[in-house]
This record gives C-alpha cells, sequence and structure tokens, in this order.
C-alpha cells in the first residue's frame, strides 16, 4: 500500500526499552533492572497526588472536563498566566505536534539544533516541512540568526536544557535573539527542563510570563514528565499570547487529557516542596556521575537538566557499551542514533546511581 510521500523519511520514535521488554528479552529479574533511559523522576510523583488520583478513581467512566478548569487554575496561578494563554496537551509532545500542524505545512522550513528532541523533526516530516539545522552542538544564537535570515524558517525550536545534551541556553542571548526574528515566524521554547536549569542556573532560565508578554510570535513548553514525575499520566502545557493558543486549539483533539491525569497534574502543582527536594537531589547526586567521568577520563557535557550525557573517546563504542549494560539489566540511552558517540544517563536515586557506576567501570 502506498502511503503519504512524507513519511517516506520519516524514522520512528525510538523511546527508551521498557523494563518488562528486559525481562522477556535477557530473562533478568524484575527487580535487578534499573531503567535510567527516559528522564523520569526516580521518585516518582508526590504521595499526594497518588492520594488524590485514588480519591477519584470511580470518575474514569466520566469523560474529563474538556475546559480543564482545575489545571488551567493551578498553572495560571503557578505561573501568572490567563487560561486564554495556556494549551494542555498528552505530554507537551502533543503540544509540538498542534504547533506543527498549525503553523507549517508542506514546504515550510523549520530550524533547529544539529542534536535536539527527535520529535521536532518526525512531527515537522509529517507535513511534509523542510528541516534545517545548525552546525554546532550546542545552541549557537549568532548561527541560528543566520540560519534564520538565510532561510525566513516558519518555525524555530529552542530546546533549553537541550535534550539529549543537557547543556542550556544563556537567557539573556536567547532574549536577543528572539527580538531579531520577524513576528510571522513561531518560536518555540522547549523548557521540558526548566525546572532543573532554574534551581542551578538563574542565568540559564526564563520565565513563560516574561516571554509572552515581550513576544507575541514565542511558545513556551513544559511538561510533567520529568520533575513532577508523571512520565505515565502525558500531560504537558504550551503558553503563550491567547492569538497562538487560539490557533493550537484548532488542531487539538477534545478530551486529550484524562480525568485522571488531570487531577495528578492539578495536584502535583501543590506539593511544589516535594519536587524542589527532588531536585536538590538531583544535583547532588549529578556531582557523583561528575566525579565518575573525571576518573575515567571521559567528558561530561555540563548539565543542567536530570540526566547526564557522557561523550565516548573513539575507542569506546557507545553502542557496544549500551547493549553490554542492557545485558546486565542497566538501561541507559545510546546517542548513536543523533550522530554522537555518547550516552546519555537519567541520574537515579543513589542506589541506583551506584548500580550504574558498578556496571560501567568495567566498560568505560
Ligand atoms: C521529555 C521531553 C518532552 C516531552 O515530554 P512529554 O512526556 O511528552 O511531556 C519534550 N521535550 C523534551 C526536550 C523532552 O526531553
Amino acid at each position: 500500500m502506498k502511503f503519504n510521500s512524507a513519511l517516506k523519511t520519516i524514522t520512528s520514535y525510538e523511546a527508551g526499552k521498557p523494563i518488562e521488554l528486559v525481562v522477556r528479552e535477557y530473562g533478568i529479574d524484575k527487580d535487578q533492572i534499573v531503567k535510567l533511559a527516559s528522564n523520569e523522576n526516580p521518585f516518582g510523583c508526590s504521595p499526594k497526588v497518588k492520594d488524590a488520583v485514588r480519591e477519584i478513581i470511580d470518575n474514569m467512566s466520566l469523560y474529563p472536563d474538556d475546559s480543564m478548569v482545575k489545571l488551567k487554575n493551578a498553572l495560571g496561578q503557578k505561573y501568572g498566566i490567563g487560561s486564554d494563554e495556556m494549551v494542555i496537551g498528552a505530554g507537551s509532545d502533543q503540544v509540538i505536534e498542534f504547533a506543527i500542524h498549525a503553523k507549517a505545512h508542506n514546504g515550510s522550513k523549520v530550524l533547529m539544533n544539529s542534536v535536539t528532541f527527535a520529535m521536532y523533526e518526525i512531527y515537522a516530516k509529517q507535513v511534509g516541512a523542510v528541516i534545517v539545522r545548525t552546525a554546532s552542538r550546542e545552541h549557537d544564537m549568532d548561527e541560528f540568526y543566520t540560519l534564520y535570515c538565510e532561510h525566513k524558517p516558519s518555525i524555530i525550536f529552542l530546546c533549553t536544557p537541550n535534550n539529549p545534551t543537557g547543556d542550556a541556553i544563556d537567557a539573556d542571548a536567547m532574549l536577543s535573539f528572539i527580538e531579531k526574528v520577524d513576528n510571522d515566524t513561531l518560536v518555540i521554547v522547549d523548557g521540558a527542563y526548566m525546572e532543573y536549569a532554574r534551581f542551578k542556573d538563574p542565568s540559564k532560565a526564563v520565565e513563560p510570563r516574561e516571554l509572552i508578554q515581550k513576544f507575541e510570535n514565542v511558545l513556551f513548553l513544559g511538561t510533567f514528565s520529568k520533575a513532577y514525575g508523571l512520565g505515565g499520566m502525558r500531560v504537558g502545557y504550551g503558553i503563550a499570547r491567547a492569538s497562538i493558543i487560539k490557533a493550537l486549539y484548532k488542531v487539538r483533539p477534545p478530551f486529550n487529557i484524562t480525568t485522571l491525569s488531570l487531577e495528578a497534574a492539578s495536584v502535583a502543582l501543590e506539593d511544589e516542596p516535594f519536587v524542589a527536594g527532588c531536585i536538590v537531589d538531583n544535583f547532588k547526586e549529578m556531582k557523583r556521575y561528575e566525579a565518575f567521568a573525571k576518573l575515567k577520563g571521559i567528558q561530561l557535557i555540563d548539565s543542567y537538566t536530570n540526566f547526564v550525557t557522557l561523550s565516548l573517546p573513539e575507542e569506546k563504542n557507545s553502542s557496544q557499551i549500551a547493549q553490554a549494560l542492557l545485558k546486565k539489566g542497566m538501561i541507559i540511552r545510546d546517542l548513536s542514533s543523533y550522530g554522537l558517540n555518547a550516552i546519555r544517563v537519567t541520574i537515579g536515586t543513589e542506589v541506583q546511581n551506584s548500580r550504574f557506576f558498578e556496571l560501567s567501570e568495567p566498560l568505560l
């Protein structure tokens, strides 16, 4: 059967291997497996969230509140924005999809960093858009500007902190760049890890409210999947001026967030101390990775997230190392599909991280 020809150049997104698959494929005991592959919060979510979800479990039979009042109020309060300035998606992934479908079409250009989140390209290609990438591994705002002038893209993605490398853009440099972009170009600032950057170095953090006050063409993305520990609930959001949000609503399917997910995300925002504690622990544990990398003489990219990326020397092959670790029950991310000889490791609990050091010591 012939499919939409735009699909020809798309490679399906390769998600981190679920634990159950490793149990089946390698016959390893479930509790012997450590998954540090998808940047999930190793402490899960706030216990208050679990209680709240249990409390409304009987509502599963009811369609969710499609106006999402509770979550929108909670987000509105957190960020100081109005409910007409946000859209909720099944993960911020879905908001990326909305944005591309609303703005790009066949032949549109979409500008992004050389190495960045894989879904931008996948959604852009679905509509036949042309991908333009920078050359440098880290976001270089001067290079972005040069490519912007040359290609006049309809969408620009800035992923800060960036996945899968962990580095972040200097906020002032980013704001000066956006100032030079015309208002018909949609600039998407993906802040999936912004909670971590804000803690580690405020000069790398941008506030969504400031962004949308300054710019009429910016869409900020946030998610509950990382710091808030709700990856399994699939909730993310986009924040922008009402004129952009209105367009995104036209491509949004109704009831795109489940009743239980809406409750979980709303209550997660009520327990900020839980998230703050996880972030403190994250950076404490990151120091151990830094020490480990130094000891092994491996380059660790300075990270503003809940993962570290280890650039391996030529003689160590990232795919082979990831595979060898997998056989021992340690799931991490090989970055060879991004053109990097590197591995990405989500920072886990103290015990999980120790296990990573122990298992990878003889390999690295
Ligand atoms: C995880 C991630 C997302 C989206 O995650 P969702 O689970 O769909 O909310 C978006 N962008 C980046 C850079 C990510 O790492």
